[in-house]
């Protein structure tokens, strides 16, 4: 079950209501402050009779049964959608956000290099990856903290708020300390240790969806950030594991659409880990935006050639320049047309 604040109500009535509800043995879940406060119920079922004693509390606009598993994340949860603001990004609205960088940090002059050209590019966020997940344990596994440095002087000489991988729960304060996001990658998605101390550390979140995970295994992942504390969460589809080899990984764009439908967090795509091929990065990111992604994640090399980290699948920032200019021109052409009721507004118009 969960409570939905009125917009006007106050800290005072929503701490009310807490204590109110845990009094009856049950456990609480605030997500989020102020008007767009839900209060998630577990631990027992509640009665009809208890729904209508907590739906007269003061400050409770609706008392709503969790149509899912993941009741925090459900839409009805938060009807309107999450805006997640990183610096002076706002992920989830009209405008598009595009993260663009290297799969890696390889040295200073390489992540300078590739962050004044994804800004000239336009992209909106930085990424770079200095804790790296590699299949092999012989692969370069990133500078660490070293690579944080660089990565935060990346940002001071761009202004773009940067996101990172991080790996591990003993790591998440290191990582936090030096990014303006925290990126749970593909092979954690549910390390649930991890996602329980990520959501502590106050950044917003990007989630990866698992590369074989269902997409309700995915959103139960968000879930955990949500129930810790975290609605700060934008949600990553990056391609799964399918019979074909012709490509890395599969992108599934019905996940695009359909995490829309079913949970307020925003979402974006990377079609660079989601086909593995320089070619294919292009047209899936524009399939992704026409999707309904608010945005992408796309691995951007100054020398694509001599990137020591998936250089088959990244792109020059010439070519990045032209992705952001289709993504604007379609997020334009496919915005929710203002409606028209009547005549009479469209003559004013
Ligand atoms: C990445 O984006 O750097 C990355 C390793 O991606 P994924 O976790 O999706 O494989
Ligand atoms: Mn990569």
């Amino acid at each position: 079950m969960i409570i939905t604040m009125r917009d006007d109500s106050n800290l005072d009535q929503q701490r009310q209501i807490v204590r109110h509800i845990q009094e009856r043995g049950f456990q609480t879940h605030v997500l989020g402050r102020g008007g767009d406060t839900v209060i998630g119920i577990s631990g027992r079922t509640v009665t009809p009779v208890l729904r209508e004693e907590f739906a007269s509390l003061p400050g409770v606009a609706a008392v709503t049964p969790a149509t899912r598993p993941y009741m925090l994340a459900q839409r009805e949860a938060r009807p309107d959608g999450t805006r997640v603001r990183v610096g002076e990004v706002v992920i989830g609205g009209a405008e598009p956000v595009i993260m663009a960088g290297p799969c890696v940090i390889e040295g200073h002059d390489q992540m300078l290099e590739a962050a004044q050209a994804v800004k000239a590019a336009g992209a909106t966020m930085l990424r770079g990856g200095a804790f790296k997940p590699r299949t092999s344990p012989y692969s370069f596994q990133g500078l660490g903290e070293e690579g944080l440095k660089i990565l935060a002087l990346a940002r001071d000489l761009t202004g773009l708020p940067v996101v990172t991988e991080v790996m591990e729960p003993d790591q998440v304060d290191l990582v936090a300390a030096y990014s303006d996001m925290l990126q749970i990658g593909s092979r954690n998605m549910a390390n649930f240790p991890l996602l329980r101390r990520a959501a502590t550390a106050g950044k917003p979140i990007l989630l990866k969806r698992g590369f074989s995970a269902t997409v309700e295994e995915w959103l139960m992942s968000a879930e955990y950030l949500l129930a810790g504390g975290n609605d700060q969460v934008v949600l990553c589809e990056r391609g799964i594991r399918s019979f074909d080899t012709a490509t890395r990984f599969t992108l599934d764009l019905n996940a695009v659409p359909l995490a829309r439908q079913l949970t307020h967090l925003p979402v974006i795509v990377d079609p660079s880990h989601g086909t593995g091929r320089r070619e294919l990065v292009e047209p899936m990111a524009l399939a992704g935006m026409a999707a309904g992604a608010h945005g992408l994640i796309v691995e951007v090399h100054p020398s694509p050639d001599a990137a020591l980290c998936d250089a088959q699948q990244s792109i020059a920032p010439e070519v990045l320049e032209r992705i952001v200019a289709r993504a604007l021109a379609l997020a334009d052409l496919l915005a929710p047309a203002p409606r028209v009721t009547s005549i009479t507004a469209l003559a004013a118009d």
